[in-house]
């Protein structure tokens, strides 16, 4: 399944706050071109299967965008493939990622960024996130990388070491501002807070490499040729170039976790600020981290699990979805089998609705209290949205119209019409949630999608000519992939979402 746009966009412009991590505040947005919004995310660093502190990373940033396109703003969303650069230390000493994993996997460095780009890519899909209107890889855009260091070097920002270009710190106003320290502070912090190991000759512990050199004594599989030497851009020069390529020079929203703030998002600032004169940015958000056992859930503390470890689990991609949105982004998200249980029973909730909404029927037609309950909805879930997206205000909302209209159900019945207007605010709140309730409604409907169909066809005629390996292939599939259930009772079979 892919969600390339978001068909259904309801709702009215209204205000929205933002936290912006600059300041440490909620402030209202306001972008820079009416009707239109640009951001930029911060993507995955491809030489491994994205783990689910990463997706929570990523649905964040649809929700956020979800919730502007319900709020009728035109997003414009870049995410990038971070598929050269990135060192195994937060700061320029260690190994470049994809390098170390091309030779334990024996495999180009090429061959990793496009394997796990492409696993990034269907595990975004298959949560229903919305694809951003460019994804841009870094190995693509090294000439913008370098002219951007080239005018960091005219200005005056930059000194050359054995390693490489730098950046000096020390010369940019207002170093650190995101971080709510000063240099003095933000170096301290460096050092003792995080431990970032440095490299010998860099002036401050702040500064960090604009263009690496490529070792003597070892060739890289990603390297070129620029004015300072053979070798391979830093990592935050490389979102500076992409996010103002396609964004311009100054945009509206920038996301990433919060371990970005003080290093990777303070040195963006700190190069394009520092290359052009102007704002870069108006609105910084990050989310927080989704933990295991109180500790940051990440590749190289090896305490992950990806999508597929859930699915395989028997979690429905729904089930996984709704965990993540129901949690605020900036707080820390448990992803444990009692959470993912109590997803999988809201989504039930929802499913079970969807079906009841298709059976009402009512001898005295009065749909006056429904319409009370989907307006208290809609006005309750517009706000929590807009308010720095408080997501479990806003589903508690949807549940508030779904039990209202439960017990409007089981007194009086709801008539054809009543139901239809109920479900129609649904679906316009699921284009936020992005929980694709709609197949829930085509379920009540018995329409399936003609994939389901044929398969349900094949695994009946499977069973006919007494192939039952090849029919329970086929309910695999249809469950794997398609979240359907087929049950074999006495009186044929049934057919259910799992
Ligand atoms: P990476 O692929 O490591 O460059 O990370 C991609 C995105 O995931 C970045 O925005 C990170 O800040 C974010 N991220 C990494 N680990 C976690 C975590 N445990 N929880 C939430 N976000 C995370
Ligand atoms: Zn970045």
């Amino acid at each position: 399944m892919t969600a390339k746009s978001n068909p259904v966009t309801k709702g009215s412009k209204s205000r929205i706050l933002l936290f912006n991590t600059m300041g440490r505040k909620l402030e209202k947005f306001v972008p820079i071109e009416k009707g239109v919004v640009r951001m930029y995310s911060c993507g995955p660093t491809v030489y491994s299967y994205p783990h689910m502190g990463n997706m929570f990373a990523y649905i964040f940033v649809d929700l956020l965008r979800r919730t502007l396109e319900y709020n009728k703003y035109r997003v414009i969303s870049v995410r990038n493939i971070t598929d050269v650069g990135h060192l195994t230390s937060q700061a320029d000493a260690g190994e470049d990622k994809m390098e170390r994993e091309a030779q334990k996997e024996h495999k180009t460095a090429y061959e990793i960024a496009k394997f796990y780009e492409d696993a990034f890519f269907r595990y975004c899909d298959a949560l229903n996130c919305l694809r951003p209107a460019v994804s841009p890889r870094a190995t693509e855009h090294i000439n913008e990388m370098v002219s951007l260091v080239g005018e960091l070097e005219r200005k005056g920002y930059t000194y050359r070491i054995d390693d490489g270009i730098y950046y000096d710190s020390s010369k940019f106003r207002d170093y650190g501002a995101l971080t709510g320290m000063n240099f003095e502070q933000l170096n301290h912090y460096l050092i003792f807070g995080e431990r970032v190991e440095t490299v010998p000759g860099k002036k401050h512990v702040t500064d960090f490499a604009l263009w690496k050199f490529s070792p003597k004594d070892a060739k890289r599989q990603m390297e070129w040729d620029s004015p300072w030497g053979v070798g391979f851009p830093g990592w935050h020069i490389e979102c500076s170039a992409m996010s103002m390529k396609y964004l311009g020079e100054t945009f509206d929203i920038h996301t990433g976790g919060v371990d970005h703030i003080p290093i990777h998002h303070t040195n963006e600032i700190a190069q394009s600020e520092g290359a052009t004169g102007k704002k870069f940015v108006n609105y910084w958000m990050h989310n927080e981290f989704v933990l295991v056992d109180g500790k940051k859930m990440a590749k190289s503390a090896g305490n992950f699990f990806t999508l597929d470890d859930l699915l395989k689990k028997g979690y429905a991609w729904r089930d996984i979805r709704y965990l993540l949105i129901s949690v605020h982004y900036r707080s820390q998200p448990n992803i444990t089998d009692r959470s993912l249980e109590g997803a999988r029973g809201a989504v039930k909730r929802l499913s079970d609705f969807i079906t009841r909404l298709g059976n009402a029927e009512s001898m005295k037609p009065d749909d006056k209290e429904a319409k009370r309950a989907i307006k208290e909805a809609k006005d309750s879930f517009i706000r929590s949205i807009n308010t720095d997206l408080n997501m479990p205000e806003a589903l508690k909302a949807v549940f508030m119209m779904v039990n209202t209209v439960n017990k409007l159900i089981d007194r009086k019945g709801l008539s054809k019409r009543g139901a239809k207007a109920v479900l129609k605010a649904l679906l316009s709140f699921d284009s936020v949630l992005g929980l694709r309730l709609d197949e829930f409604a085509d379920m009540a409907k018995g329409r399936l999608d003609p994939v389901v169909e044929k398969l349900i066809k094949l695994r009946k005629e499977a069973r006919k000519n007494g192939n039952y390996a090849l029919a329970d292939e086929i309910r695999k599939r249809l469950k794997d992939e398609y979240g359907i259930e087929v049950e074999d009772t006495g009186n044929g079979e049934v057919i259910k979402r799992a």
